[in-house]
């Protein structure tokens, strides 16, 4: 069957396949950097991790294009705050986050940009929309004339004829009864970072952020572009008005977005405080696999609710499939193959994959998954599970672990093997004999790093962990 993504344009499923039919080309809004992303956020980049990996399973190649927003309203409003440039702020959350990301085993897309190192291609972007009579200005400010776009609410669904007669809104983010004028340009503000450009002194409205790198790095009508369900209005319908405006073709053929991650019934959000951040929950002891499987187990379209418990279960859950590993590679079976058990790998798999190819049905998909190491392990108790099984198995998890991406132990990650230490020891020990001592000392730190404390005793180098 092939696959199917439910559009938020056309509020169908459809089939998909990248317009080019080889590579897909894919924008995703990425973290505005004025704090820690909490996991609620995580969510959403959880899912786009899980698209990229079923996309790429399917054969298509990727060109992901992620913007750090690393100016707007938050963000101008705390580094000034704090008395910090906008870099000085931004930056401390841009590393932490991409640390997070990592840690999470989100893939990095083909490309990270950053949205102020595209001021004058948003100024020119801004200009084409002038050139087109789009826009209007204001007492320095430029805005975008939703009148002057007909199709203006077409992926939120929602009529605005009537209810745009020129009024404006200032600010990035609104709620969609104020579909109003928004703003493209804003004029500088006393005390506030500003660019010069010919648009006057100033700075970017944050919706014109993403179409202008969308299309700079991705062609003016892009395959998917995703984000949470929140950034359907007024972000990306903005998005739509002024690429569709500048280009008079689609932007965006599919619009992928996640729904909210939710704590008793309210969506985690930093403005509620109910939020937990990566740091938080690994600080607690969970482990970062576990996160991510909670994160990406229920189908992205529906809410999801975080509890303590169900992370707990996602651990439990890791653990059953570690163990089944396990069993798989290191216990004897009898020689020879079941047909049975064939058939039951075989019609894992082919659950597995229908439950991803239906819009990414990630509950569907591990049911399937999960159902087969339960069969399986009754199987092997009865002796109904030959040495020649166990590829077909192990193709199953295989399969499972390059989307799902949790059977390796973090723990494991980065930390030294005896024999490795040992051989780092021994090479430092050669360093310092050829008198390097530069290069003993760069070793003994990565030992530190590593979690290794190397000693020069009397009695020769001893070593610890930490
Ligand atoms: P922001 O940094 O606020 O621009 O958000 C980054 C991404 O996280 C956006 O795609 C948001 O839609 C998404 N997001 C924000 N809160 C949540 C939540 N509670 N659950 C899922 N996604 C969220
Ligand atoms: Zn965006």
């Amino acid at each position: 069957m092939a696959l199917r993504f439910y559009n938020t344009l056309t509020q169908r499923l459809e089939e998909f396949r990248p317009l080019d039919g080889e590579t897909v080309r894919m924008y995703t809004c990425g973290p505005t950097v004025y704090h820690y992303v909490h996991i609620g956020n995580f969510r959403t980049f959880s899912f786009q991790d899980v698209l990229r990996r079923v996309l790429r399973m399917r054969g298509w190649k990727l060109s992901h294009v992620m913007n750090i927003t690393d100016v707007d309203d938050k963000i101008i409003r705390n580094a000034v705050a704090e008395g910090k440039s906008l870099k000085e702020y931004t930056e401390r959350f841009t590393q932490a986050f991409l640390e997070d990301a990592a840690k999470l085993r989100l893939e990095r897309p083909e490309k990270l940009v950053f949205a102020t190192e595209h001021i004058p291609d948003m100024v020119e972007a801004i200009q084409r929309l002038a050139q087109r009579r789009h826009t209007y200005e204001s007492e320095g400010s430029t805005y975008f004339r939703i009148a002057s776009f007909p199709e203006y609410g077409k992926l939120s669904h929602t009529n605005f004829s009537g209810n745009v007669a020129g009024a404006r809104v200032d600010v990035d983010e609104y709620e969609k009864a104020d579909a109003r004028d928004f703003v493209l340009w804003k004029a500088r503000k006393p005390g506030e970072p500003y660019w010069d450009t010919p648009l006057g002194a100033g700075r970017p409205g944050w919706h014109i952020e993403c179409s202008v790198m969308a299309m700079k790095y991705l062609g003016e009508t892009i395959d998917i572009h995703t984000g949470g369900v929140d950034l359907v209005f007024p972000h990306h319908e903005n998005e739509i008005a002024q690429s569709e405006c500048m280009t008079g073709k689609p932007f965006a053929r599919f619009w992928l977005h996640a729904e909210h991650l939710m704590v008793e019934g309210q969506k985690m959000s930093k403005s509620l405080g109910n939020f937990f951040t990566l740091r938080d929950l690994l600080g607690q002891g969970y482990a970062p696999e576990a996160i991510r499987y909670l994160l990406v187990s229920a189908p992205y379209r529906k809410q999801l609710n975080f509890t303590f418990d169900g992370l707990k279960a996602a651990a439990a859950a890791i653990e059953r499939l570690r163990n089944f590993q396990t069993r798989l590679k290191t216990e004897r079976f009898g020689e020879g193959m079941d047909q049975e058990q064939e058939e039951r790998a075989a019609r894992a798999l082919r659950g597995y994959h229908e439950g991803l190819d239906d819009d990414l049905n990630t509950a569907d998909a591990l049911g399937a998954v999960f159902e087969f190491v339960r069969e399986t392990n009754i199987a092997m108790d009865q002796g109904r599970f030959s040495q020649g099984n166990a590829a077909g198995a192990q193709r199953v998890l295989d399969d499972f672990d390059s989307v799902f991406d949790v059977l390796r132990p973090a723990a494991a990650e980065g930390s030294l093997s005896d024999e490795e230490v040992e051989a780092l020891v021994r090479e430092r020990t050669e360093a310092k004999k050829a008198r390097d001592f530069a290069r003993a000392d760069r070793i003994r730190a990565e030992l530190l790093e590593k979690g290794v404390v190397v000693e020069d005793t009397r009695d020769g180098v001893r070593w610890k962990r930490k």
